[in-house]
């Protein structure tokens, strides 16, 4: 008998200052009915990821709409597809859709973009919210249409051991990029940069000043910088790009709660007088660039010449946890949450 409710994260309150568990609970909610054009997805995985931050605000505007008190969160997820009022997408078949932070979703296929089919025997599951899903794609965008790193370039990227920058190590690597810097925060996550995602070299922000790191690592000089953090390490890399250099705005992990903006655009003159390109993205205005990166990622993907890495939790209760982890810096690589069994999962 399929399910007509189904368990979902909402947001109790919004957050006073950093997000707290408290501020969410697991509750029981209908499902919508199963009328025509509608598929009945149990979810098997979901992605937790930092725009969540300010989506719990209700001031600034971030990505798309921001939750309400009271209200199901939502996110990226996959599933498969249980039930089918929508005989194109049959029961078995694997979805990627909008519907996160729920254990069941009902989509209605007559929205646009409800739920791209994905193929199971081509990836492992998670790899198609991680590598091969918005991750990886911002990562490609970020490098080839935003920062358009070419052979011979030295690219510096920060958040280098979270999801889009672990695949943006690897992709500058594999565009031809000569040298590839990243930050991350602690020895391990550093180790890691250099030993699994290809790194040539690696800082911890947490120990030695960015600015300090990249004139070691960097002495000539870097041509493009990957900002996944904003602040202080944006700052160092203005001062490290050569003339000319380019940078892809990608996020501003750092300034949740607005740190440290003032003392930072200062440093924008260098924009001036090395003539630099600094240009924000955000990934979904892209999508022509899909179909190339996802042939191209999967070729690398089965070639061996990429890694995907992802940090995984269980069940939806972990879900607000995961996230918190994910803002503290406790993930490596994508960080998703199992919501139930995967059939490929071989542990
Ligand atoms: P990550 O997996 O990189 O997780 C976030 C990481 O940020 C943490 O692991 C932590 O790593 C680091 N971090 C947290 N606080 C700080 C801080 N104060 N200073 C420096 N680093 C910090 O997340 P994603 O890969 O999903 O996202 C990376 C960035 O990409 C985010 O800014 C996100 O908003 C952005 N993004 C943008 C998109 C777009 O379309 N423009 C689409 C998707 C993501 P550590 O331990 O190293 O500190």
């Amino acid at each position: 008998m399929p399910p007509r409710t189904t368990r979902v994260v909402c947001l109790v309150r919004r957050p006073d200052g950093e997000p707290a568990l408290g501020d969410f609970a697991v509750e029981q909610r209908p499902l919508p009915p199963l009328s025509e054009g509608r598929l009945l997805v149990r979810n098997l995985y979901m992605s937790v990821d930092p725009s969540m931050r300010g989506r719990l605000e209700s001031t600034e505007k971030h990505y798309t709409h921001n939750f309400t008190p009271g209200s199901p969160l939502d996110g990226r997820a996959l599933g498969v597809v249980v039930e089918s009022r929508c005989p194109s997408v049959p029961p078995g078949t694997f979805v990627r859709h909008q519907l996160g932070w729920r254990e069941w979703a009902v989509l209605d296929l007559a929205e646009t973009d409800a739920a791209g089919r994905i193929d199971p025997q081509l990836a492992p599951l998670p790899t198609w919210l991680g590598l091969l899903g918005q991750t990886g794609f911002t990562a490609y965008v970020g490098l080839t249409r935003i920062a358009e790193v070419r052979p011979g370039d030295t690219v510096f990227v920060s958040a280098a051991a979270g999801a889009v920058g672990s695949a943006a190590g690897q992709l500058a690597r594999l565009l031809g990029a000569e040298r590839v810097i990243g930050t991350a925060g602690g020895p391990d996550k550093c180790a890691l940069l250099v030993k699994e995602f290809g790194y040539d070299a690696a800082a911890d922000y947490r120990a030695e000043p960015v600015r300090d790191a990249l004139a070691r690592l960097a002495p000539d000089g870097i041509d493009v910088y990957f900002d996944n953090v904003g602040g202080e390490q944006l700052a160092a890399a203005l001062h490290a790009l050569r003339t000319g250099g380019r940078v892809a705005l990608c996020g501003m992990m750092s300034q949740f709660g607005g740190a440290s903006r003032s003392a930072d655009i200062n440093q924008l003159i260098q924009a001036v007088l090395k003539r630099l390109t600094l240009r924000g993205f955000i990934v979904r205005d892209h999508d022509d660039l899909r179909p190339e990166f996802e042939s191209r990622v999967a070729d690398w993907l089965r070639s061996g010449r990429i890694t995907a890495r992802e940090t995984v939790t269980d069940g939806l209760d972990s879900a607000a946890g995961a996230l918190l982890t994910l803002l503290d810096g406790g993930n490596v690589g994508k960080m998703l949450v199992r919501l139930a069994d995967d059939p490929y999962h071989r542990a």
